[in-house]
């Protein structure tokens, strides 16, 4: 038995269909986790259930205490964040007609946009790169500005739509990072047949050409989510905030 279809119904209309760890919105890919294992004697009550998305249910399951890799999610803190998390979705209403909170999250999102411009920055740029080509060593700094962003507290949305927006955004950016970094090779890190000019990256597989294809792919893929998340944060922002 799992939880029942009203425990599973209050849940997720509780988190809005978004995970209570990274907050993405989720729509159907959504999980409900027992806090306390099913196997450890947990229930299959609605105090007992977190809803997760398929990444973070995945990660916090993978957690095996007789291999501890990294730290483990307690069963308070994962509590902690699904109340907060339902808290902020259950607010809403009530925020969304609040010209303080409107004024905070307006503040914020403009601030996003400075960070990250449409124009100028390496949202246009990946909007046009073609990968298989050197690109500048410094066309994706004002992602790592953004990222670098992420971790102050006040970098957060109060209206928990846009928050889901902003954290999708994030999860693109941080996947393209990784891209970058296994895949990407600067100028100094090359043999010579495979020179650039300094202050250039390229992607390659070294003699394995396959392998070259494989990450051009992997970045155009994974710049083309950053810009679609992207975009839906600007445009649901700017028709909720009544920004230009
Ligand atoms: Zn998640």
């Amino acid at each position: 038995m799992g939880f029942s279809e009203s425990v599973s119904e209050k849940a997720l209309l509780d988190c809005g269909r978004s995970c209570c760890l990274c907050h993405k919105f989720c729509g159907f890919k959504i999980e409900l986790h027992h806090i306390v294992q099913k196997a450890e004697g947990g229930p299959d009550t609605y105090e007992n259930c977190i809803p997760l998305c398929l990444d973070c249910h995945a990660e916090v399951k993978a957690y095996n205490p007789k291999h501890p890799k990294g730290r483990k999610y307690t069963e308070s803190e994962l509590r902690q964040h699904r109340d907060r998390w339902y808290e902020k979705v259950s607010h809403k209403i009530f925020v969304s007609g609040n010209p303080d909170y409107i004024e905070l999250d307006r503040k914020l999102f403009r601030r996003i946009r400075e960070i990250l411009p449409s124009q100028g920055g390496s949202i246009s740029f990946m909007r046009k790169h073609s990968y298989g080509v050197p690109f500048p060593s410094n066309s994706h700094d004002d992602l790592r500005s953004y990222l670098d962003q992420c971790k102050d507290p006040d970098f957060e949305f109060i209206n928990s739509d846009l928050e889901t927006r902003k954290s999708q955004l994030t999860i693109n950016i941080q996947e393209f990072h990784r891209v970058l970094l296994y895949a990407a090779y600067s100028s100094d890190d090359l043999p010579c047949h495979l020179a650039i000019e300094p202050g250039m990256k390229r992607f390659t597989g070294g003699s394995n050409y396959a392998r070259y294809l494989q990450g051009v792919e992997k970045a155009e893929t994974a710049a083309t989510q950053v810009c679609e998340a992207y975009d839906e944060l600007i445009r649901f922002g700017r028709r909720n905030l009544a920004l230009d």
